[in-house]
């Protein structure tokens, strides 16, 4: 009984995480064409026919371009809250009334055989949430595209196995690229993305040191380096007193391929 997680991709051109136990797949957003999402998931050895469920995270495009084409292709629920919904109708166009599910933010629910709490998070959108799922005695934090993370989100993700964290730009790079001032504005602020510093010092708090997996998401095409997010966030993890090398398992997630499936059990 394991449950296993795998970033399809990760970044401002398109979002998708895949979940699975022996009962249930589920992805976190479908922010491909449709045809790209099976390309990824095949790249995995799933086929795209298989998932029972998509979670939205929240209705920007990066997240949602598949989200409706794979729900009418494949028959597949979509679970959103109820103002995500509003906002990506327009871009997800017709669902039909059975696959369309509305849950409500910071409420948990259960989905066959996991437990998920979409937790509030702070972003440009409507009601943009990160996701926390259960499985067993096994937890998983999902949590990207959030300019803040506050106690409330620090307490909840806590002994989580597994962070699927943001980690989307290097303060400086941002600060001194090309992006027109608005749009620097509005990613370093509180409704906008994570930096690297921020990243790594909200992974300072809250890993314990016992093996956890840190996957670092949402990685900047343009304000960011892998390199550099890994760097800065190690040290952010560091002088937090913890072993990166060996207390925990710190990895990047990709613009545009797959991560390694991480097996928790
Ligand atoms: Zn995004
Ligand atoms: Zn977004």
């Amino acid at each position: 009984m394991s449950i296993k997680f795998c970033s399809l991709s990760s970044g401002s051109s398109g979002n998708c995480q895949y979940i699975e136990t022996d009962n249930t797949r589920i992805l976190i957003d479908a922010g491909f064409s449709g045809k790209k999402i099976e390309e990824l998931l095949s790249s995995i050895d799933v086929k795209a026919n298989t998932i029972d469920a998509i979670f939205v995270t929240h209705e920007h495009v990066d997240h949602t371009l598949g989200v409706g084409v794979f729900s009418r292709r494949y028959d597949i629920p979509i679970y959103a809250n109820s103002n995500t919904w509003v906002g990506m109708t327009p871009i997800i166009k017709n669902i039909k009334e059975k696959n369309t599910k509305i849950f409500k933010t910071n409420y948990a629910l259960d989905f066959n055989d996991l437990s998920i709490l979409p937790i509030s998070v702070s972003h440009d959108a409507l009601d943009p949430v990160g996701y926390i799922i259960y499985y067993k005695k096994i937890k998983i934090s999902v949590i990207t595209d959030t300019g803040w993370i506050n106690d409330n989100i620090r307490n909840e993700i806590k002994n989580s196995n597994l962070y699927f964290m943001e980690s989307n730009h290097d303060i400086k790079m941002l600060r001194e690229g090309s992006y027109p001032w608005h749009l620097k504005k509005r990613i370093m602020s509180t409704r906008g993305h994570l930096s690297n510093d921020a990243a790594g010092e909200i992974l300072g708090d809250v890993l314990s040191g016992n093996g956890e997996i840190v996957v670092l998401a949402h990685l900047s095409q343009d304000n960011n380096l892998p390199e550099l997010a890994y760097n800065t966030v190690r040290d952010g993890i560091l002088s937090q007193g913890l072993d990166v090398d060996k207390d925990i398992r710190l990895n990047l997630s990709h613009r545009d391929k797959a991560t390694c499936v991480y097996i928790l059990e």
